[in-house]
């Protein structure tokens, strides 16, 4: 199954008489090379044969499926045994079948054989008794002999889609009378990634633990995966941007058992996906993934702007790595969620590059009613430019950055240049041209910000966080009692107690 082409091949060297004598098989683990080599043994030593359509019922189908005939010998190149397995066979190549018509040898992870057993064995390919066939099994088909691979005839075995291993599943769930719904098939396909023997020993597996009828939980338990609903969700929370949600619904998977580190690997894989579905504009076909999933997948990938994915992965990746060694996934997840759904708590300047980019990817059509208001607030760009080449940059924004990520950076160059601007602020922005506001007592600073080495620091650390050149000019307060004491006044007790509630959902629970 799913080996189609191959298989039409064979089948038309069979009924035409022209079976070669030795054969490569070739493809990763678990798509039925070795299957497939033993329905070939059948099909040559069938007492009906040599047929396409071995019988499955006379002694020597019977035998073979049994891995009891005499005359198909399966060998794993991988055995320490390999070269004396090797030299047992050029030992025994005079004797003729026991009973059927063809000595068929299998090997195994045929890649793994010395060079010396290989050599052993080319004399044998190169002019066989007409009795003998050889079937080599590889998942590396690189590091087959070159003088090997051109005296077999090589078949590439491809992995098979979802849907193909759906179809497997269920061939054999009706067929052993296992009770299972779709749902429950399409996830041990996911899980299988493409190996036809991993998703029918889970299918088994799952049978013999729920005495035949596997439900979708069932699969969930044991494979421990994360149930595809639960990944769209919290990427729906995420464009709602609904951080309680979101930590909620993480709460919620972990008390039912969900293991953590499971759901950020499952999450990123899913992010993944949505990338792909952005960046080709179409959900690829080598996804494994159902056709219902691929029509969610589409409309998430546009809900979910490219950069929302991008950071999103990005931030995945420290849970990751924590997970590697050995640390608990829960926070570094839970902080993943907070700073994708609440840009503004997230300090680091890469956030702040995250914000402009949302800004600038994502129209207002696919922004949640939350950022919104932030969207309505950028300022149209004058028509004479073309829109997409910059980042719209919003004077709000650039107050909000100026003491977090904007001076800092100023900082890392120059530590004197950065405390002459610490006691400016941005003001005004309009045409590429940013006004700094210095209160009327620090004149002096002015002049020294105006100095053209300073002024240049701070376009160079306005270029890095914004991605725009911006003009300077520079003017001096009216009146300092006009600034806005938030900003930079060192916050208060009950200031901070509001940015904890606000920034992490915090509760006071005592006075
Ligand atoms: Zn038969």
């Amino acid at each position: 199954m799913g080996q189609e082409p191959v298989v039409r091949t064979l089948q038309n060297a069979i009924t035409g008489g022209q079976v070669r004598q030795a054969y490569l098989f070739a493809g990763p683990r678990g798509t039925g090379k070795t299957s497939l080599a033993r329905i070939l043994a059948k099909a040559l030593n069938c007492e009906q044969g040599p047929t396409a359509t071995p019988c499955k019922v006379c002694h020597a189908c019977q035998t073979i499926a049994a891995g009891t005939s005499l005359d198909v010998v399966e060998m794993d190149a991988a055995s320490q045994r390999g070269i004396d397995d090797i030299r047992e066979i050029r030992e025994r190549v005079v004797l003729q079948p026991a009973e059927g018509r063809y000595k068929v040898y299998i090997l195994d992870e045929a890649h793994q054989l010395t060079d010396a057993a290989w050599n052993a064995l080319l004399k044998l390919i190169e002019e066989p008794p007409p009795h003998l066939v050889f079937v080599f099994c590889t998942t590396d088909l690189g590091k087959v002999l070159p003088t090997v691979r051109s005296r077999c005839q090589t078949f590439v075995f491809s992995r098979p889609r979802l849907p193909e291993l759906v179809r497997v599943l269920r061939w054999v769930a009706d067929g052993e009378e296992i009770d299972v719904p779709d749902q429950a098939l399409a996830l041990v396909a996911r899980a299988a990634r493409g190996a036809y023997r991993d998703a029918v020993s889970t299918l088994d597996q799952l049978t013999a633990a729920t005495g035949g009828a596997v439900t979708v939980q069932s699969v969930l338990q044991l494979l421990g995966a994360v149930e595809e609903e639960a990944l769209f969700r919290i990427c729906d929370l995420v464009v709602d941007q609904d951080t309680a949600g979101a930590l909620t619904f993480v709460e919620d998977l972990a008390e039912q058992g969900q293991d953590l580190g499971r759901l950020v690997t499952d999450l990123l894989e899913h992010l993944r996906h949505l990338m792909l579905v952005q960046h080709m504009g179409e959900v690829p076909e080598t996804l494994p993934v159902t056709e219902e999933t691929r029509e969610k997948l589409r409309e998430q990938a546009n809900q979910l702007g490219e950069a929302t994915v991008l950071r999103l992965c990005d931030l995945l990746a420290v849970a990751v790595e924590d997970m590697r060694q050995g640390g608990d996934p829960r926070l570094p997840l839970e902080l993943a969620l907070v700073k994708v759904t609440r840009p503004a708590a997230d300090l680091s300047r890469e956030s702040m590059a995250f914000r402009l980019e949302q800004l600038e990817t994502r129209g207002p059509a696919h922004v949640s009613a939350v950022a919104v208001d932030r969207t309505v607030a950028v300022p149209e760009p004058p028509t004479n430019e073309p829109p997409p080449l910059k980042p719209s940059l919003e004077l709000e924004q650039l107050q909000e950055a100026w003491q977090r990520t904007v001076l800092p950076v100023v900082e890392e160059k120059s530590v004197p240049t950065a405390a002459v601007l610490r006691s400016a602020r941005p003001a005004r922005l309009a045409e590429d041209t940013l006004t700094l506001e210095f209160p009327a007592a620090a004149s002096f600073h002015r002049n020294l910000a105006e100095e053209p080495k300073n002024a240049t620091l701070l376009q160079d650390a306005l270029y890095e966080v914004t991605g725009r050149r911006l003009g300077l000019a520079f003017a001096t307060g009216e009146d300092d009692e006009e600034r806005p004491a938030a900003d930079e006044a060192p916050l208060d007790e009950e200031g901070v107690l509001e940015l904890m509630k606000d920034t992490f959902d915090a509760k006071e629970v005592e006075e």
